[in-house]
């Protein structure tokens, strides 16, 4: 279910394809610079495992790079503009066939571009998925808090500095309010750390659960797109 790790005489004919996509950008002073694309790539898995035997699905070689403006006062950010996500993810459809999108970076740039592309995608952002979600994630403190965090522990614990973690205070930044108020960038919202929630409260056992949660929705759209 490996897109690029099969031989192309594998590669069945007739298979719905995932395209995990997420960011390069900081995640507090805790988290991997990828938190959200290990995010995306995790409920791919997941999804793919999930419908083995039903539908076959393919996880294609993830999307790493995205529109990440806000985190521009940190070290660390790689941002491409939302001309070159478009290409990159239009062209990319247009290569294999049918294409879901798995995004879990949250700028309204990178989201915009993506649902301009007219392609199904598990989109968070949409109430209807939201609220499915954990309390943090629906309060707006979804930047490298508890809701990323345990994600992350759940899959790639190695990735995060758990000893950084358990100091860090809650901040509560309602991310999408300060978004309409105008303020852009992390600092503007009183993240100077680069992250916002409560990281220090994450857990492997809340990814786990959220992975299943997350899952759930992706293994839905994918029967949709299929049927
Ligand atoms: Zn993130």
């Amino acid at each position: 279910m490996n897109y690029g790790y099969l031989a192309y005489p594998d590669i069945p004919e007739h298979a719905v394809h995932l395209l995990p996509l997420g960011a390069v950008e900081p995640h507090g002073p805790h988290a991997p610079l990828v938190t959200d694309t290990l995010i995306s790539i995790g409920v791919c898995h997941r999804a793919a495992a999930k419908l083995e035997g039903e539908i076959p699905v393919l996880v294609l070689p993830p999307v790493h790079y995205g529109v990440t403006r806000y985190a521009s006062a940190f070290p660390g950010v790689v941002s491409i503009s939302e001309d070159t996500l478009r290409r990159l993810v239009t062209e990319i459809a247009e290569a294999v066939g049918p294409l879901v999108l798995v995004n879990n970076h949250f700028e309204p740039g990178q989201v915009e571009t993506l649902r301009e592309t007219g392609l199904p995608m598990l989109d968070l952002t949409r109430r209807a998925q939201a609220e499915r979600l954990t309390d943090e994630f629906r309060s707006g403190s979804c930047h490298a808090g508890r809701y990323e965090t345990s994600l992350v522990l759940a899959d790639r614990p190695e990735l995060v500095h758990t000893d950084r973690m358990q100091v860090l205070t809650e901040r509560h930044v309602d991310m999408p309010a300060a978004i309409r108020e105008g303020r852009t960038n992390f600092l503007a919202m009183g993240m100077d750390e680069a992250y916002c929630g409560a990281p220090a409260e994450s857990s492997a056992d809340e990814g786990r659960e959220t992975f299943e949660t997350l899952t759930d929705m992706l293994v839905e759209l994918i029967r949709e797109v299929a049927a």
